[in-house]
């Protein structure tokens, strides 16, 4: 289902969104529980900007990126996308309208091994999504491909080359040459260099920064490495066990954090002044099963900020300032350490 919206809004909202997987046991297979992979995100992203969201391992942030695509669906909750003047609720889209709209929306995966066929050529690893979607074939689809090849830093000779052929970082370009081989709006990067040597990781960043310039793209970047992250977004959302606990412009969130699970990841980022000691904040506990996850709010079983009121009372998302959520009820009293000053006392002389 689409429909007319009239004036241009954020190019996506996410509303509400879960993800429940049932837990089944015994011989009758019976569901017992569900695990609460994403449990009430709300999330815009702005056309032309990179989101951030970052969170560790099983925080939900990888089903999160996959239901925006459509890998799967959501259990609730809406998911609207901007195409021109048309929005669409992609939950409710199926067939060959969610074939149409999902051409706007592709995804840069994290394993550049396992991402690609092995049996086939850069040519027809890239070309696939123009065939798929009856775009171009022959000498058209073959010079699209080799454009798109130059446009992500491979050679045009290496196009009938299969990926065994290629380096880490070049196979890595072959996934992002075939995920913007259709000129999408959105692109769901998936931990894109977390696979990739150290040495590596930056020229895919640079890359990725040039193409969202030559391309117009706009970026949900998926990682679980906030000093990744911090070089390509505008802003930056933190999940974990499934929810959202704080959302800011980067350079605030870095400078002046207001959740104490923001805190934590902050402390293992390199500082940029080396003679600045780093303390690193040693989390106690283990993540909570997002199945039985704990009463209260969801980070008091780590907090070494808790009160008696975190354990019974969960705390909202709300907006502490412009544009900065935070879930936790004293985001407005603790003095967070960040890593850089915040971009107001920046900018002071
Ligand atoms: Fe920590 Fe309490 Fe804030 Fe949760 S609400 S993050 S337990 S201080």
């Amino acid at each position: 289902m689409s429909r007319e919206n009239g004036s241009a809004g954020p190019l996506l909202e996410v509303q509400e969104v879960r993800k429940y997987f049932p837990v089944k046991e015994g011989l009758l297979q019976r569901t017992v529980r569900h695990v609460k992979a994403v449990d009430g995100v709300d999330l815009t992203i702005e056309e032309g900007e990179t989101l951030g969201l970052v969170g560790e391992s099983g925080c939900g942030k990888t089903t999160l990126g996959r239901m925006i695509v459509r890998v799967f669906p959501p259990t609730s909750g809406s998911i609207l996308f901007r195409e021109g003047d048309q929005q669409h609720d992609l939950t409710q889209l199926y067939g060959a309208e969610l074939k149409a709209v999902r051409r706007h929306m592709q995804m840069i995966f994290q394993d550049p091994f396992s991402s690609l066929n092995p049996r086939m050529t850069a040519l027809e690893t890239i070309g696939e999504p123009l065939l798929i979607h009856g775009l171009a074939k022959g000498r058209d689809l073959e010079d699209r491909v080799a454009e798109m090849m130059e446009a992500v830093g491979l050679k045009v000779e290496h196009l009938r080359r299969y990926p065994h052929s290629f380096s880490g970082g070049q196979r890595q370009r072959l996934g992002i040459a075939r995920a913007l081989i259709l000129h999408p709006s959105l692109v769901v990067c998936d931990e894109p260099v977390s696979a990739l040597d150290v040495s590596v990781q930056a020229q895919v960043i640079n890359l990725l920064q040039d193409l969202q310039r030559d391309m117009q793209l706009t970026y949900l970047f998926v990682a679980h490495d906030l000093s990744v992250v911090r070089h390509i977004s505008d802003r930056v959302a933190v999940m974990y066990v499934g929810k959202v606990v704080e959302v800011a412009a980067t350079g605030t969130m870095m400078g002046r954090p207001l959740h104490p699970y923001t805190e934590a990841l902050l402390s293992a980022v390199p500082r940029p002044d080396p003679h600045k000691e780093s303390q690193r904040i040693l989390m106690e506990g283990e993540i909570p099963d997002p199945s039985q996850p704990p009463p209260g709010c969801i980070f008091h079983t780590r907090c070494r900020y808790r009160e008696e009121i975190c354990t019974e009372d969960e705390p909202e998302l709300i907006e502490h300032e412009p544009g900065h959520y935070a879930r936790c009820h004293f985001a407005q009293s603790l003095t967070l350490q960040g890593v850089d000053a915040p971009i107001e006392e920046a900018a002071t002389p």
